[in-house]
């Protein structure tokens, strides 16, 4: 039986692919298969199945360690073929991006990266995703038969999903490359996760220094939450590149997103819409995050913040 094909290198974005990759099955008659690979690739197979996956693919190869794109390229082609798929929803992670056209080059297919909407009408495949630096989105289809999705994190929801068989099946892979990997090291500066952060606080330009930066800690640590910030202060290096927010950054959905100085460009605030409650504090009353905010206090945030602090320390 022809599969429609889900991976991620992160297990709760194949999740994602594989609940809303069953409804799409089940509309064109397909079954899903999800592939792990890499490390950790068995204890991921059983959450899969019950995401969705009637069969879960399991290598953990060692050339598979650290999932370096090519090889995974090669592996999800073999697994492709061997699941009859013509369908392959990838995560649009950095990784996933990178795989996405190395896998499309070998299947054929054409590929669409960070997809933000996935959609079957009148059978087809619809994708959508932002155009025009998040001014607009763009609506496209993939012509031919093979075609290669990837889906940003947290576009679709595991939660409720309708389980799959899950049967693991042990593909012989070869995964010769002409890569070989002469040394590992751990990426410099602090990791955050800014995807699965139940309370962000967001920072921006309305920090006049990178010392004031304490006061967006201050606030986090008193919420029990991470520090996110605008692409213009990663842009000064103030904070990492894994601290952005939006169309360049992290796709967050938050219980509590907190903006401070932060005027709410389209291109930041794509990353925090699907945040359950989005609060504000900006000095212009005018400033575009207060109209998605469900709460703002319009202020200037070296009085505000230090304010909502003591707060905080008190309840
Ligand atoms: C292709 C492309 C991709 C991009 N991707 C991203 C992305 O992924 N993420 C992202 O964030 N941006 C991205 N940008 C940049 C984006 O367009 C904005 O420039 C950026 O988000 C603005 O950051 P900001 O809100 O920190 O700064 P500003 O727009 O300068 O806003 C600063 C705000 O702080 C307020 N303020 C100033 N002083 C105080 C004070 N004392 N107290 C309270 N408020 C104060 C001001 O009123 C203002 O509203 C992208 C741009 C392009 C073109």
């Amino acid at each position: 039986m022809a599969d429609l094909l889900v991976y991620s290198e992160k297990t709760q974005a194949a999740c994602e692919l594989a609940a809303k990759g069953r409804e799409f099955a089940q509309a064109l008659g397909l079954g899903v298969s999800a592939a792990a690979l890499g490390e950790g690739a068995a204890a991921a197979a059983a959450e899969l199945g019950a995401a969705g996956a009637d069969r879960v693919f399991v290598s953990e190869d060692p050339a598979l360690e650290g999932w370096p794109a090519d090889s995974v390229a090669v592996a999800l082609a073999q697994i492709a073929a061997e699941a009859d798929a013509k369908v392959v929803l990838l995560g649009s992670t950095r990784r996933g991006k990178e795989l996405a056209g190395r896998l499309a080059e070998k299947l054929g297919a054409g590929a669409v990266t960070d997809v933000n909407g996935l959609e079957l009408e009148g059978g087809e495949f619809v994708a959508a995703r932002y155009a025009f630096a998040g001014a607009t989105v763009a609506r496209e289809k993939v012509a031919g038969d093979v075609k290669v999705f990837a889906v940003m994190p947290k576009t679709f929801s595991s939660e409720g999903a309708t389980a799959g068989a899950g049967t693991v099946v042990t593909p012989a892979l070869e995964l010769a490359t002409g890569m070989k990997v002469v040394e590992r090291r751990a990426k410099e500066g602090d990791a955050v996760s800014l995807d699965a952060a139940p309370r962000i606080v967001g920072v921006g330009r309305g920090f006049a220094t990178r010392e004031d930066l304490s006061l967006g800690d201050q606030l986090a640590e008193a919420l029990e939450g991470v520090v996110g910030c605008t692409k213009s202060l990663a842009d000064f290096q103030w904070l990492g590149e894994d601290r952005i927010i939006g169309l360049s950054g992290a796709k967050t959905a938050p219980d509590l997103y907190l903006s401070v100085g932060i005027s709410g460009q389209v291109q930041h605030t794509v990353g925090v819409s699907s945040a359950k409650l989005i609060a504000a504090i900006n000095k212009d009353k005018d400033a575009p995050i207060f109209q998605m905010a469900d709460y703002g206090i319009v202020g200037d945030l070296y009085e505000v913040v230090p304010a909502v602090v003591e707060r905080l320390k008190v309840v």
